[in-house]
């Protein structure tokens, strides 16, 4: 096990109707808050009505941003920034998904930056001094909610790239598990494969004598196994839509990354893809993720047989390990075929036209990956097994 420090320090309200304290929760961090908001949800489902009389009533002053779009853009943050700083906003609240999230969490930083907010994410600046951020989530998926990174979309040039800092863990998240009864099916299933992934890139370790966070992983993909086709059929199942609620949120908290080092390399090759075509994340990831461990898996066939037992209960043939580890890595695929993913380039109409621009950005600044270190010609051959 690795040596590691684990704090996370925001307040999780989870239940039903406890977005009834967004105004008393948002009071306790600042004055005037920043409302933060994606296309529209928010407005049809009557939760944008509910937060406003909330922070009404806990005396807060309300200024909005809405507008974030899904793979969120970094003209909104410096609209945000500018904002926040004219209107001398001490709080930002996001009332969405990732998304909003994380431009809430650029905004937040940006505001306390002399030069462009993109410098984050080419690591040009150090984030210094930020907003205090609370959320109202409204889609169990990137996990942003309790996690300390942002990932942005600029424009001018296709790229989306994270970057992160402690201080940007937003400091309270409700969590109301009707609030995601009006998800339509396809974001549900992309915030089940994005939760699944960010448990996938964490267990595929070099690290020894994890077993703790090995099993922690495994309990809670079979969880969200368990439960990915009783909220697609059944949307207002509240039990099953708390467990892929707070399921979505350990996967991205570190509570299961601890003490390993994790692998982060399909994110970054699944980035160049939704920064190209805009495509959600999750369906993105459903493509990368089985063509990653396809591609990866000879480098430690004995992990690979054991998450094919464990979690997809395939018996382990110690004659042939390696047909234990592909049968595991079937699963995965079937698994988001049979929940409406796309599993192949060709199912969202990519073609091969952008893979050697998309390969050398992401190896921009490096190889990819800890698990297996990717160069670009590697991260070529995944998207071509992904095609
Ligand atoms: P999202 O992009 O925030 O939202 C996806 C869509 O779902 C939007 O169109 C949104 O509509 C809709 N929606 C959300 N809640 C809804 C509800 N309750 N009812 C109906 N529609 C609803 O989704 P996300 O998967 O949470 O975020 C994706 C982003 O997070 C990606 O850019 C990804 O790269 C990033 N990400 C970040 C982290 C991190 O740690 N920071 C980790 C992984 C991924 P409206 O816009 O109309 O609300
Ligand atoms: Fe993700």
């Amino acid at each position: 096990m690795e040596n590691f420090v684990f704090q996370n320090a925001t307040k999780l309200l989870f239940g039903s109707g406890q977005e009834k304290d967004t105004g008393s929760e948002t009071a306790a961090l600042g004055k005037k808050a920043l409302l933060h908001y994606g296309g529209g949800s928010i407005k049809t489902t009557g939760l944008y009505d509910r937060v406003k009389a909330s922070l009404e009533e806990a005396g807060v002053e309300v200024v909005e941003l809405g507008g974030v779009k899904p793979n969120p853009l970094i003209s909104l943050v410096r609209e945000g920034i500018e904002l926040c700083r004219t209107e001398n906003v001490d709080v930002i609240l996001a009332v969405g998904g990732g998304s909003v999230i994380d431009s809430a969490k650029a905004i937040a930083a940006g505001v306390y930056h002399d030069g462009d907010a993109w410098d984050f994410f080419t690591g040009k600046a150090e984030v210094t001094k930020t907003l205090p951020i609370g959320v109202v989530l409204t889609i169990p998926a990137a996990g942003s909610e309790t996690s300390a990174g942002s990932v942005v979309t600029n424009e001018e040039g296709e790229y989306k790239r994270a970057f992160g800092h402690e201080s940007l863990r937003p400091k309270f998240a409700i969590l109301n598990p009707e609030l995601t009864y009006t998800l339509p099916s396809y974001q549900t299933a992309c915030g089940i494969t994005d939760m699944s992934a960010h448990i996938f890139e964490r267990y595929f370790t070099n690290s020894t004598h994890v077993d703790v966070t090995d099993r922690l992983c495994e309990g809670t993909l079979r969880s969200i196994i368990r439960h990915a086709h009783t909220v697609l059929d059944e949307p207002e199942n509240y039990d099953a839509r708390a467990e892929i609620l707070y399921a979505g949120t350990i996967a991205h908290n570190d509570t299961l990354g601890v003490g390993r080092i994790g692998d982060w390399g399909s994110h970054d090759i699944e980035h160049e893809v939704s920064g190209i075509y805009d495509i959600a994340h999750g369906a993105g990831l459903a493509i990368i993720f089985p063509a990653w461990m396809k591609y990866v898996y000879k480098h430690d066939v004995e992990r690979f047989a054991q998450f094919a037992n464990r979690v997809w209960d395939i018996e382990i043939d110690l004659n042939d390990l390696e047909g234990t580890a592909l049968a595991g890595i079937e699963q995965v695929e079937n698994f988001f075929d049979s929940i409406g993913m796309p599993t192949r380039l060709s199912d969202v109409d990519i073609d091969d036209t952008h893979f050697e621009k998309m390969a050398a950005k992401a190896v921009e600044n490096g190889p990819v990956g800890q698990f297996v270190k990717l160069e670009k010609e590697d991260v070529k051959r995944i998207y071509e097994l992904a095609q």
